[in-house]
């Protein structure tokens, strides 16, 4: 196999492939960055600021010796979702049951910076910034970037996001679905130096429709996103002047008038983000190139698993190149095998925006929850919460998603016949649960 790559994009994925690929195959990778190198400039764009890191992205940063006592210092860990209600009062609810059930805050530039730091540091990356690559010519072995010719060695690996132009060239298809819905940034002072909320939780204004949420930061401040409709009734098309602004919040965020209140500037001057799912028909041309993270899968943000599915993507390619003798096998095996998760995650990330907006607020939801976490308890090798195996576990999003659907009917049943796990009827419930869920040992 040849030692020499090229990677398009040096924003999460590409730089951790590169150090993988470096520490476990000594191969030489060539980086193209279409920014400017934001460690000398101090100007970052990426599409957050902050962002939720769990288990998947955990175990890919400690494959890569990454996930150090440092780099820990700088997580904010968040237990579980605080609500707030239409009326400003506050409840928990957990992720999980074990201490061990949290996920973390980080700052994107700080993670990005982590990995450019570490991919230097190899000496077998070299990263060009401010090169932005505009087309591949395969029969000749040459990239465009900056629109010029530049001839390759190795396969190229297109890490470059979801608007890719990489997958321009490899996949016949791409379906880019827009939900309608977008979101914007706004930041929630410190005040006394101190946070204003809660920054061991993750804050959710469910609003059915919308939702506001809020991640906290280092530096004392939160992180809050507006999610709702681009368009029509409730949008932020109708933030047509501060009265319309303030009249919407005084309605359905009237906390949060207190704690932004120059909500107006950040809602006008703020720029409005996309929400798509990116689903690429192939992930590979032959052995000239791969596609890895968002330029394959780029998924709505609900579940906070797209950076955590794209490193995670960075170990499963790797796991690949153990077993092979040349990149062509290596990318049909990740194509066949991590589509599939990639699926999987979009549409748990899809229905996640529901629960987090709607179903959160619900009775019977509250209630599900609280029995999924019993049943956890009770038969942890059976039964493991949907929320649970994506953020806590390693088990592919395609199992999980397929073990969740069997669960809900577990649940719906042990709601409808109103058994309890825990007393008489604990009998029937062991055997609803072994008789449809196979035993699971999970890492
Ligand atoms: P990117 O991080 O987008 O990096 C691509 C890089 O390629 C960039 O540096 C870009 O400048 C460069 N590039 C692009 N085009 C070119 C070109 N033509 N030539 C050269 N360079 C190029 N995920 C989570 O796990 N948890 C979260 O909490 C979470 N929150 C999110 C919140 C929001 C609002 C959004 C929009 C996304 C969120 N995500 C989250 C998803 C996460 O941001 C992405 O999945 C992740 O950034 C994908 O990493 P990547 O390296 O594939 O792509």
């Amino acid at each position: 196999m040849n030692k020499n790559v090229t990677i398009v994009g040096s924003g999460l994925a590409g730089p951790l492939l590169g150090i993988l690929l470096a520490q476990k195959y000594n191969i030489r990778s060539n980086m193209y960055e279409r920014n400017q190198d934001f460690r000398k400039t101090n100007k970052y764009s990426g599409r957050s600021i902050n962002l939720a890191l769990s288990e998947r992205g955990i175990n890919a940063l400690r494959e890569a010796r990454i996930y150090d006592s440092k780099f820990k210092k700088s997580l904010i860990p968040m237990f579980g979702r605080m609500i707030h209600d239409i009326d400003g009062k506050q409840s928990f609810q957990p992720y999980g049951n074990k201490k061990s059930h949290y996920i973390n805050s980080v700052s994107r530039s700080e993670i990005n910076r982590l990995l450019l730091d570490k991919a230097e540091s190899t000496q077998k990356i070299s990263i060009k910034f401010s090169s932005k690559c505009s087309g591949i010519d395969f029969s000749n072995n040459k990239i465009m970037i900056n629109e010029t010719t530049q001839v390759y060695n190795g396969p190229v690996f297109g890490a470059d996001g979801y608007k890719s132009a990489i997958a321009q060239k490899i996949s016949n298809h791409i379906k880019l679905t827009d939900i309608s819905h977008s979101y914007k940034e706004l930041t929630i002072q410190s005040k006394n130096n101190d946070f204003q909320l809660d920054p061991n939780s993750l804050h959710i204004w469910p609003r059915r429709n919308m939702m506001l949420i809020a991640l906290p930061n280092n530096d004392k401040t939160f992180t809050c996103t507006l999610f709702m409709k681009t368009k029509g009734k409730n949008s932020f098309e109708s933030f047509t002047d501060n009265d319309k602004i303030i009249n919407f919040f005084e309605k359905n965020f009237i906390d949060i008038i207190d704690l932004i209140p120059n909500i107006c500037e950040y809602i006008s001057k703020n720029p409005l983000g996309r929400l798509i799912t990116i689903d690429v028909d192939k992930w590979y041309y032959k052995d000239q190139a791969c596609l890895i993270g968002d330029s394959a899968h780029a998924i709505v943000p609900f579940y906070g698993q797209g950076m955590n599915a794209s490193l995670e993507d960075c170990v499963k390619l790797c796991k690949l190149i153990d077993d092979a003798d040349n990149w062509e096998s290596v990318f049909y095996a990740f194509n066949q095998t991590r589509k599939l998760d990639a699926d999987a995650i979009s549409n748990l990330a899809l229905k996640n925006y529901v629960t987090m907006r709607d179903s959160v607020l619900d009775k019977d939801h509250i209630l599900k929850n609280e029995l999924s976490l019993k049943l956890m308890d009770l038969y942890p090798n059976y039964f493991i919460p949907e929320y649970t195996m994506v953020s806590f576990t390693n088990i592919p999003y395609s199992i999980v998603q397929k073990r969740s659907k069997i669960q809900e009917k577990i649940l719906n049943d042990i709601v409808k016949k109103k058994y309890s796990p825990y007393e008489l009827q604990k009998e029937a419930v062991e055997k609803l649960i072994k008789s449809n869920l196979s035993r699971l040992d999970y890492a």
